[in-house]
This record gives C-alpha cells, structure tokens and sequence, in this order.
C-alpha cells in the first residue's frame, strides 16, 4: 500500500490508480532554454523516485509523461536573432524564428536528456517526452472548446481564459487555496508566470509579435496567428498522451501557481474534466535559504559539478538523503557526506559478492519489509536510509552465511532498483576502459608538461586523482592506471 501527500487535499492519502494496474502520471518538463540547474533536477528526481517505486514496490505499470516547454518567453528570446544565447553547437540561425527555435531548444533538450541520465533517470522509463510545438493543433481545439462555452475571449488578438466568468462555475484557487477575494476582474496578464497579486484572466494564445514564431488560428473566418500561453501547453498534452482524469501529476512546489491551478480551470472549462486526482509537488532545492535559481544566480549545472569531479550519483543520493517534501539545503559538505554514505554502502555490497562467507545468519526480509515500508510511507527515503544504515551498522563486519549474502543481494537488488546509484557485482579489480574525460585531462596535461607548465601539470593530475586514476609519467607521455578500489 502506497501512500502519498496530495497537495490538492493536503492530506497523505492511500494511493490506487483508477484503472487496473496501471498507473497515468504527467510531470511537467524543463523549459528548454538553457542547461538545467540541479534546483531543477531535484523535481525531475522527485518524479523518478515515484514512478520506480509505484513500479517496484507498488507493482504498477506506469506510463510515465514528462513535456518538453520548447515555446515561451524564455526559448523565444534564446532563440531570437543576435540572441547571446545563442551557442556555436547549435548552428547558423536562420531568417526563420520556427527553424530557430528548433535549433535552439533542440540543443538543451539534448543536454537535459544526458543530464537526467547521467544522474540515473532511465529513459526506458518514460512513455513519451512530448514537445509542446507538437500539438498546437490540439492546444487551439482546447481554446476552441473554452471560447465556445464563454469561459475565454479575444481581446488584440490573444485569447484570455475569463476567470470571473469561470468562478461563477466553479472554484478558482481549489490548489492554492486561496479565495482571490481582491480579485482583478476584467485585467488581463500576458506573462506566463505571475504572482497570486497579479492574478487576473490570464492568456490561452498570445498574439504573434514582429520576428516571433508563430502559428495561424483561424476562428470564423478570421486569422489569430500567435502562440499557446505555457499552461495550455500542460493541459492539451495530458489530456492527448493520458486521457483525464489520470493519476498523477507531478512538479515543483512553485508551479501550484499559476501553472496548475490554471491548467486546473482550463481543463475542467474545455473538456469538462480535471485533469488528475493527485498532485504531488517537491519542495525547493535551497541554497543559503533561497530557492536555487537562475535569476538569482546562486545555481549549479550538472555540468559545472561534473566539471569539479563530482559523481551525477553522489547528487542523486544526496537528493534521496532528504524528503522531497521539505526544503532542502545545498551544501558541497552535504555532497561529501553523500558521496562517503553512498561509498559505504557500495562496499557493503562489494562484500556480499565476495566468496568469504561465515556464519552468521541474517533475516534480509526485516529489513527488505523495514525500508519499503518506509518508502511506501510518502516515499519517505530519509527513513528507509536510517532503517538501511541501522542495519549495517550492526552487521557491516559480520562474516554472513552464504544464504544470507544471497538474500541481501537479492534485497539490493530490488532497492536498488529504485535508488538505482550502486553497481551490484563484485569489486572490480581495474577499470581498463578509461572515460573520454580522463584521456581528454590526461593530453592537456600532457601538453602542459611539455610546455614545462608544471603548476598546470599538477592541478591536471590532481584532478585526474579526484576522479580515481593515477597518472604515471613516462619520457614523452603517460600511464594511466585505476587504482584499486
Ligand atoms: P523549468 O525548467 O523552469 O520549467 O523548471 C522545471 C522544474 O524545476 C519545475 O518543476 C520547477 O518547479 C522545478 N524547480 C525549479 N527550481 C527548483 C528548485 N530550486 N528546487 C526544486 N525544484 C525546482
Ligand atoms: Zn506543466
């Protein structure tokens, strides 16, 4: 039994998808506008997190979406010309901004997809990474189902969602629970991100601007070109990759609102529909109190991390370290002590691989039974980690029978699963495939030694050690070796 905290209801409720075995769950994606900061990728590893454990301690088939936002104010500007955005690897732009916009969200989708692998998301696992300028045709039958029940309007072109009209129907702010008693009746907000403040009739399709992409919309006889607003974007792909209502709907903490409470009132007004029954949203990734992010500047890529040596699965471990529901602290310290517990663990399972067997007889379903008890508590990891390290702590120098070694591999296993940041098979001896990144380090070290750039040379191999390779020099250039783990 899986439970799990529903933001809609602000309760943990039992969790049992409403067709079968299978369980529907859309997570909105990144905005493919620049590389992802791993703020960001805590969302992304909060929806991994719960589809491996519906999948594994559930026993669900999940059909996991995930969008890719490949239109908005972000990629627009990016992609613009003379964007100094814009990077060498993604070509010559064009005259024309569609062929632009491609080009350039293309590239970051590319990078977030080595990204999330890289920090253990499989993409097996996803049933389909729609793009939103994939379905504008669907986005406009949606606006055309809102217009047609009067729940939206044309106003300079744009089509606005009518939110008075609309909370005449129904509730608006059933999310954030929020009344919006001040609310600004008849003002009209083109951004897609905005305040509870600012809250107003917020945009479906927004009018084309001069060097813009855009698309037609012919309503009556009369053409609206323009693009959709983000939430639109949400709601049409949910409803054409799911069907409504579906399971699960997942992101982060800051897109109750507008971006879900609006998809909320758009579905419901145009297909008569919620779309979901649970919504489950993570907490900030914090740096210094402050949500992690790129206006404020205070942010880390994957990429600037792996640039300082640090294993992609040090940070996933670091993230399971703590509950998704709660603000959660960057620290490099933080990530040390995550790379250490990790480490532990890893030799614990070296050891289970070992021929040395002893006596001692261990029950490894106690503590299979202890941790995805845990997890199934609201996917409780902080928990199921204590409920782990107990339990090491009293048989990590225990000599085990051969019987129990193999049935906490087989616990491993199945944990691992969902954790998926240990390799479960014996202690290599040497690594003889050496990464791209060790030989690329290797050669500019090389050039450095001779250049006879010696502090050049020693920073290289210094962070050639970081990774776990020796570098030994011989006359005209080098050797390297793994060493033993
Ligand atoms: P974006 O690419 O900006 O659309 O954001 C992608 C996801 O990251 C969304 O689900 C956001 O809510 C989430 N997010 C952004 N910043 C943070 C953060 N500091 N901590 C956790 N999640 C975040
Ligand atoms: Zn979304």
């Amino acid at each position: 039994m899986i439970k799990l905290f529903n933001s809609l209801t602000n309760r943990i409720e039992i969790f049992k998808p409403l067709k079968n075995n299978e369980v529907r769950m859309y997570s909105c994606g990144p905005t493919v506008y620049n590389y992802a900061h791993i703020g960001n990728m805590r969302a992304f590893l909060f929806a991994d997190l719960l589809q491996r454990t519906l999948r594994v301690v559930g026993g669900y088939d999940v059909k996991w979406v995930m969008n890719i936002t490949d239109i908005d104010d972000k990629t627009i500007r990016g992609s613009s010309i003379g964007s100094t955005e814009w990077l060498p690897e993604m070509g010559e732009q064009t005259n024309d901004p569609i062929t632009n916009l491609s080009l350039f969200t293309r590239y970051f989708e590319k990078c977030f997809f080595e990204d999330i692998t890289d920090l253990g998301i499989d993409l097996n696992h996803l049933y389909a990474t729609p793009r939103a300028t994939e379905f504008i045709p669907q986005m406009q039958d949606l606006i055309l189902k809102i217009l047609d029940k009067g729940i939206a309007y044309i106003a300079d072109g744009s089509i606005y969602f009518n939110v008075a009209k609309w909370r005449e129907i129904d509730k608006y702010g059933k999310l954030y629970k929020i009344d919006f008693e001040n609310f600004r009746s008849g003002e009209r907000i083109d951004a897609d991100q905005y305040d509870k403040e600012q809250a107003c009739d917020f945009v479906l399709w927004k009018a084309k601007k001069e060097n813009e992409p855009y698309w037609d919309f012919v309503i009556d006889g009369v053409n609206y070109p323009g693009r959709p607003g983000w939430h639109i974007e949400c709601s049409t792909m949910e409803y054409v990759l799911l069907g409504l209502p579906f399971d699960i709907h997942t992101g982060g903490i800051d897109l109750k609102f507008p971006h879900h409470e609006d998809e909320i009132a758009q579905s419901k007004a145009g297909y008569g529909v919620e779309p979901t029954i649970f919504w489950c949203h993570n907490e900030f990734l914090e740096v210094e109190g402050e949500k992690m992010s790129k206006s404020l500047g205070n942010f880390f890529t994957l990429r600037d991390l792996k640039e300082k040596c640090i294993d992609p699965l040090d940070i996933r471990y670091l993230m399971f370290s703590a509950h998704f529901g709660s603000k959660f602290n960057f620290t490099f310290d933080g990530l040390n002590a995550a790379k250490k517990a990790r480490q532990r663990v890893q030799e614990f399972i070296y050891e289970l691989f070992s021929d040395k067997c002893g006596q001692i007889e261990i029950d490894a379903s106690e503590l299979e039974r202890d941790v995805f008890n845990e997890l199934s508590e609201d996917l409780h990891t902080p928990k199921a980690l204590a409920r782990l390290f107990t339990f090491l702590n009293k048989y990590e120098s225990e000599s085990m029978s051969e019987k129990s070694k193999k049935e906490l591999i087989k616990f491993f296993e199945k944990f691992n699963q969902i954790f998926a940041v240990w390799e479960l098979g014996p202690r290599p001896e040497f690594c003889i495939i050496i990464p791209d990144e060790i030989i690329d380090l290797a050669e500019q070290r090389l050039k450095a030694r001779l250049e006879k750039n010696y502090s050049e040379a020693d920073r290289l191999r210094q962070i050639i050690l970081n990774y776990g390779w020796n570098i030994k020099d011989t006359k005209d250039s080098y050797v390297l070796e793994r060493y033993k783990s």
